[in-house]
């Protein structure tokens, strides 16, 4: 179990903007004010899609502090996690054909097929890690051979990437985009029924760049409460308890918890640069299967620096998980991670075997790191 932890102090000298959002006693209130808005005779799940927001409530053991019949499930919310494997044997085949090929630390451990961007790397292709698509712009200008970014994250990402293709990269870099969208993910968990929804926590940090606004579609064809929210423990109860109040009032509404950061029409600019770099289409999520215009596809405007047009790639169909492996049910809040019999058996951090076991952002990643064990 996780002990919950509290060190704020109001008095103390060292007391900080972040305590306010750790503070012991205002928990303490949260919680009974949860209680009374949950009704004991029936049972709410409530879904989040950030690996960050799953990082705070299992750190601080939120859901200990919860009624049992309140959950909080994490849904298709890791970047890394949710990239299908036929996206990464495709990059895969990219760094083959003897390109070099860049992405984020996370991603080059996924498996695919059985192998991974790491494997490739260990038989001697140029697969290398950076920390922005800035950096793999920088190494093309520095050699003759082809750098091809794999592109992969939500909104949050997918600016970064627009920018250095509208600023004219050079002309060996193009962008392999697997870039895909939260609230098309949040419509398919309900449209396809893959999970009961009584309420979304909303994402903080894509909610900066989208915004209230973003979300509309989820609540226009859902109904369905919805807080955004931000990543300290308060943040978390506060957008539970307004999501348990919405639905004593029978509303389903967008609201924001975290106006601090997210205004309602997000980050105009972001999306300006998405709209002008990618256009949106059917992409694959791995776990879930293909989600209307869920992804980023780079416009023909920037075709030169498309990866996919540039080197002509195929993508095979595929989005099978390794033998055994339930992190399609974690990815759609169907699980939690502790359900999956292979969780920290034989699929630990160093031995992980699903995706959301490699990912930092991935929940049994999350779970295993703080040491949650089935009930
Ligand atoms: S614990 Fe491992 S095997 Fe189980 S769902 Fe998570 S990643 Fe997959």
């Amino acid at each position: 179990m996780v002990l919950f932890l509290f060190c704020g102090c109001a008095a103390s000298p060292m007391y900080s903007f972040v305590d306010a959002f750790r503070d012991n006693q205002t928990a303490r209130k949260l919680t009974k004010y949860i209680e009374q808005l949950s009704n004991p005779g029936r049972t709410y799940r409530i879904v989040h899609v950030c690996g960050t927001h799953e990082d705070t409530i299992t750190k601080y053991g939120i859901r200990t502090m919860l009624p049992p019949n309140v959950e909080v499930l994490m849904g298709p919310g890791c970047p890394v996690c949710t990239v299908p494997p036929n996206r990464i044997t495709t990059a895969i085949r990219l760094a083959e054909q003897g390109h070099t090929v860049t992405t984020y630390g996370d991603m080059i451990r996924v498996p695919a097929a059985g192998t991974s961007l790491q494997d490739a790397k260990a038989r001697g292709h140029d697969v290398r890690i950076v920390y922005s698509i800035h950096d793999a712009v920088k190494m093309a200008e520095k050699t003759d051979k082809q750098v091809i970014h794999f592109a992969v994250g939500f909104e949050t990402t997918a600016p970064t990437t627009a920018s250095e293709l509208a600023a004219g990269p050079p002309p060996n870099f193009s962008a392999y985009s697997a870039h895909l969208l939260i609230p098309p993910a949040m419509n398919a968990l309900m449209d396809q029924g893959l999970t009961h929804v009584d309420g979304f926590i909303d994402p903080g940090h894509v909610s900066t760049i989208i915004g209230e606004q973003g979300y509309r579609s989820v609540s226009e064809r859902h109904r369905v409460p919805q807080v955004i929210a931000g990543f300290e423990p308060l943040d978390i109860l506060f957008s539970v308890a307004m999501i348990l109040k919405q639905i004593q009032e029978g509303r389903g509404e967008i609201e924001n918890s975290y106006k601090r950061a997210v205004k309602p029409e997000g980050t105009p600019r972001a999306l300006k640069l998405l709209d002008q770099v990618f256009r949106t289409v059917d992409a694959p999520w791995r776990g879930i299967g293909v989600i209307p215009k869920s992804g980023l596809a780079i416009r023909d405007e920037y075709a030169d620096h498309d990866a996919q047009t540039r080197f002509n790639v195929e993508e095979e169909e595929s989005y099978e998980m390794p033998g055994g492996c339930r992190c399609g049910d974690v990815l759609t809040a169907t699980i939690y991670p502790h359900q999956c019999p292979l969780y920290n058996t034989q699929c630990t951090p160093d031995t992980p075997i699903g995706p959301c076991m490699v990912s930092h952002e991935g929940s049994c990643h999350i779970s295993a790191r703080y040491g949650v064990q089935p009930p």
